[in-house]
């Protein structure tokens, strides 16, 4: 009796935000991007993607129903099919929704995210099984933050943030996150870094950073939280400092900006000092929202 292979024809991912533990910015390079030291961490803050197979000849369509978020080919998730659909000289006939549970323009690699859920569904539905090195390199040509995002966990970024290695991290973090009601457009945020600093140093992550991590040292880890863009994000943004301040006064081991921001977070002890600190940045009315997360979580299928 030969094999019957039963191809899926829906996979649906569990694709994490993201936050930069630190984020060093160096000099622009000559294709406008800036060389980076970063450690991300994926979170669980999460967007379902779901990729299904649509009749041949329809192309791509995607629904997600959030004012901001585009449902045409501005969103990267419907660039990764058709990247993927070249890759894997495939017909793109897609229909991708997106479940947003990640802010949009939060600086939490929302877009990104989905594309790289996109990237992890495809491979899945076409039973492609290509390694998440090659989804990774393919990811690179979609995003800075698409090939961590494919991966999740705790890891090094370097170059434009796509050159990844594991960083050897204990535990877990416990962050509060305080999101903004309108977003920053991240170039607007890199040109600000440029016109406040015009000069830079080769980007490194601080060794603090890294040994308060490998030995779970939260306390360590709250006083090296480090983001060069949250100079830039403040200027364009400065009722953000009050939110920072807010969330440090309330006992947060440490604040910043994730990203290019709007999105604050906190580092906070555990899940019972996460609610008090999630209570105060509420009761503040400074943000839109604030949420509780932990890390490190990576992508999952449904
Ligand atoms: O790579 P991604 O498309 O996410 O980058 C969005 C924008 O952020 C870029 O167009 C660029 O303006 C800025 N950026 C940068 N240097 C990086 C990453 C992003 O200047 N390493």
């Amino acid at each position: 009796m030969s094999a019957v292979r039963l191809t899926p024809r829906k996979v649906q991912v569990r694709m994490p935000a993201k936050l930069n533990i630190a984020l060093k910015v160096g000099p622009a390079g000559a294709d406008g991007f800036h060389e980076l030291a970063t450690v991300f961490q994926a979170v669980s803050l999460y967007d379902i993607v779901s990729v299904s197979e649509g009749p041949a000849g329809q192309g791509v369509s995607l629904a997600c129903g959030v004012p901001g978020v585009p449902e045409d080919a501005h969103n990267l998730a419907w660039r990764a099919a058709l990247l993927m659909g070249e890759q894997a000289q495939r017909p793109p006939d897609l229909h991708i929704e997106l479940s947003k549970g990640i802010p949009a323009a939060g600086g939490m690699a929302g877009g990104s995210a989905d594309a790289a859920g996109t990237m992890l569904a495809l491979n899945e539905l076409w039973q492609l099984g290509w390694s998440r090195e090659r989804l990774q390199e393919v990811a690179a040509g979609l995003g800075s933050d698409v090939p961590f995002c494919v991966a999740g966990g705790t890891q090094l970024g370097a170059g434009r943030g796509h050159l990844l290695t594991p960083v050897l991290a204990r535990g877990e973090c416990h962050w509060v996150i305080a999101t903004a009601a309108i977003g920053l457009p991240t170039p607007e945020v890199f040109r600000e870094l440029d016109r406040l600093r015009p000069e830079a140093d080769a980007p490194q992550v601080s060794e603090a950073v890294m040994t308060a991590l490998r030995g779970a040292d939260l306390r360590a880890l709250g006083r090296a939280l480090d983001n060069d863009l949250q100079a830039a994000a403040l200027s364009l943004r400065p009722g953000l400092r009050r939110t920072l301040e807010a969330g440090i006064e309330a006992g947060a081991l440490g604040a910043l900006v994730s990203g290019s921001g709007p999105t604050c977070v906190f580092l906070v002890r555990d899940d019972a000092h996460a609610v008090d600190i999630q209570i105060a940045l509420t009761a503040s009315g400074l943000t839109a929202d604030v949420v509780r997360a932990k890390g490190p979580v990576r992508p999952q299928f449904l």
